[in-house]
């Protein structure tokens, strides 16, 4: 009979938890299972909003935005101007952008977007928000180290550029235009969508280049 190996135990328990979602995640399936069971909700209807906010809206609408930014300058100073209304004239105005500014990337000024309170975020035209947003540790290091946090996501600020930290809330959401990467002069709005990346929005991501880059 083999012998009872506490350590090989506990190794096991804690390999089989690893694979199990979060509490989180749980949570939600679990609401989500008692609400299709009383006939509340359409489990097809909830597969639908997914796949739409992943797929569809994903960050690719923001995209959209800043490229015509970028390529209409008479677009870019409405943006900065009057988000909501610029967004809404691509026809991408949702709750999360009713209330909405746009805060510009510089050589001199890099933004970046936290909600320090809970997960504020423009997912009308971001998609979903990455579960680093809504990380307390993300919400809380933001505000007192955001040159720390920007150094983990491999963006290192020079300190000669300001770093503004913008707390958001249900009022106000904030969408970074980062600054148009150097030799795309010749690229389409299409194509220079395809050069946004998601973290470039929030502010996680800085210098995008005309090569790479792309929605991530
Ligand atoms: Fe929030």
């Amino acid at each position: 009979m083999p012998e009872y190996d506490a350590k090989k135990v506990t190794e096991i328990h804690q390999h089989l938890h690893s694979h199990l979602p979060s509490d989180s995640a749980l949570r939600v399936k679990a609401l989500e299972s008692l609400l299709v069971d009383k006939g509340l909700i359409d489990p097809r209807t909830i597969d639908a909003w997914v796949e739409a906010y992943t797929e569809e809206i994903g960050p690719k609408r923001g995209a959209h935005v800043i490229a015509r930014a970028w390529s209409d300058p008479n677009y870019k100073q409405w943006l900065m101007k009057d988000a909501p209304a610029a967004i809404d004239k691509l026809g991408y105005l949702g709750n999360a952008t009713a209330h909405l500014k746009v805060v510009e990337n510089t050589d001199s000024i890099h933004n970046l977007v936290v909600c320090t309170l809970c997960s504020c975020y423009p997912f009308s035209i971001l998609g979903v928000a990455p579960a680093w947003y809504k990380a307390a540790a993300y919400r809380s290091r933001a505000v007192r180290d955001p040159r720390g946090v920007l150094a983990e996501f491999g963006v290192v600020i020079d300190d000669k550029i300001e770093v503004r930290v913008w707390d958001s809330t249900a009022e106000l959401r904030y969408l970074v235009l980062p600054q148009r990467p150097a030799g795309s002069d010749d690229l389409s709005e299409g194509e220079l969508a395809g050069l946004v990346t998601r973290n470039s929005m929030i502010g996680t991501d800085r210098d995008l280049t005309a090569k790479t880059g792309g929605i991530s």
